[in-house]
């Protein structure tokens, strides 16, 4: 059985009413960042965590799939990403406390992105490219090659495939979470089972927050880390940004005559990109998702005749489970929302990662410690993914 992330039991109440920063929502953002703020300024800041739900059974931190891949459009999604793939490797000794470790355990296995017509197909040629120049190379697959490396793929209607490199494959979300939490609260960071239901301010300046327990506490920076729900949350300060939860499902399945998944030719994380579909080895069973399939149902209708379709030796395959969940969906340009407000300038955010942000914890967490910290962009310039680019009109758009 798994750790649970949430031990050792947190405090319902802070312990003081008055911190350096205060971060709503404490699943990979909020536990990520306060261990990056605690390291950068070695518990010269004091911070709290406010975290709602201690069993964490709602947040897409707990759903996530667990999967790191550089295949991105977005140039900084590369960089935090290969940045990700480091850390991640050698999380059990950075995040161990008391010499005890945490290991998400990274387990390579490269993303195969199927090209289903000749945007995608040029589109990726652009990300192979790209991922050569940072230091991420991958594999350009005509449909032959690739016809020729999986004789178990379908191949007659693509026009490619991009391969990737041995930085990519799956990791423990829980552990990841539990590590990061447990060496935050090593450092001096503060966590507490509490909702915040109100923000209040003076001027343009956050004041103090309103925890459920009727408890104000004081701040002197607000961080928004709160998922899908982070948009509600930045509504209280009339800020409006497009983040909201997205339903989704992920169905697990077994193949009577799988695709081998060691060995010679070993199956990679597929990506569909023409039939919205991805499928992975999972155990020794296959978890997908599908664009659109969100109930139990949707297997037997889109998802199996997809899986077929692309893999014809599941054909044969067998209806295991659904885990149904909710993405942190950002609806402007599928890149999250990653700094400070110039209206309100102690209020920061990071959120709406469209299903890359356990990925992409480690980096993000880090670049936005420092800004917060130094008032620069350091290790990482997020600032395209600045929430001031809807009212600017910028777009940094991700395709992958
Ligand atoms: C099915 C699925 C598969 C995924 N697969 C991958 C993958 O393979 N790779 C990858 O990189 N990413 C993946 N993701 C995306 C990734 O899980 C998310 O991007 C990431 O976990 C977002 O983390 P978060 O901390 O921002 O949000 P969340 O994990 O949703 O956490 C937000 C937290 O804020 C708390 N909160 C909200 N409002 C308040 C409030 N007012 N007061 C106090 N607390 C509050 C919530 O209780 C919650 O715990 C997947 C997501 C899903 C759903």
């Amino acid at each position: 059985m798994k750790a649970s992330p949430c031990s050792p039991r947190m405090p319902k109440e802070p312990l003081e009413r008055h911190y350096d920063i205060l971060v709503i929502g404490g699943a990979i953002m909020g536990s990520a960042l306060a261990y990056w703020l605690t390291r950068i300024t070695e518990n010269g800041l004091t911070v709290l965590v406010c975290e709602r739900d201690p069993t964490y059974a709602c947040s897409a931190t707990m759903a996530a799939a667990g999967g790191i891949r550089q295949t991105f459009s977005s140039p900084e999604n590369i960089a935090m990403s290969r940045f990700s793939a480091g850390f991640l490797r050698h999380a059990a000794d950075t995040l161990a406390v008391d010499g005890e470790a945490v290991d998400p355990g990274f387990i390579p296995r490269p993303y195969l992105f199927l090209a289903g017509d000749a945007g995608d197909a040029d589109r990726l040629r652009a990300v192979h490219a790209a991922r050569a120049e940072a230091g991420a190379p991958s594999h350009w697959l005509e449909t032959a090659e690739l016809d020729a490396t999986y004789p178990w793929l379908f191949c007659d209607d693509l026009l490619g495939g991009l391969l990737g490199g041995p930085d990519e494959g799956t990791f423990d979300s829980h552990a990841l979470l539990r590590g990061f939490k447990r060496k935050a609260i090593a450092g001096g960071a503060q966590f507490c089972d509490q909702d915040v239901v109100a923000l209040e301010r003076s001027g343009c300046r956050i004041s103090s927050v309103r925890l459920a327990s009727g408890i104000r506490v004081n701040c002197g920076a607000l961080v928004v880390a709160a998922g899908g729900s982070s948009g509600k949350v930045l509504a209280q300060l009339g800020i409006s940004l497009p983040i909201a939860s997205l339903p989704v499902a992920s169905f697990l399945f077994s193949a009577a005559t799988p695709p081998p998944v060691s060995g010679n030719a070993v199956m990679p994380i597929i990506v569909d990109r023409s039939q919205g579909l991805n499928v992975k080895p999972e155990g020794g069973a296959f978890l997908c998702a599908m664009r659109g399939a969100t109930t139990s149902t949707s297997f037997d209708t889109l998802v199996w005749p997809a899986l077929a379709h692309r893999i014809p030796a599941f054909e044969a395959s067998r209806f295991a489970g659904i885990w149904e969940s909710a993405i942190d969906a950002s609806s402007h340009d599928g890149n999250p929302f990653i700094g400070p407000f110039s209206t309100h300038p102690d209020v920061f955010v990071i959120a709406g990662f469209n299903g890359h942000g356990l990925q992409h914890a480690p980096a993000a967490c880090l670049a936005l410690a420092e800004r917060i910290v130094h008032g620069t962009w350091r290790s990482f310039d997020l600032s395209r993914f600045s929430p001031e680019r809807i009212d600017q009109g910028l777009r940094a758009t991700e395709h992958f």
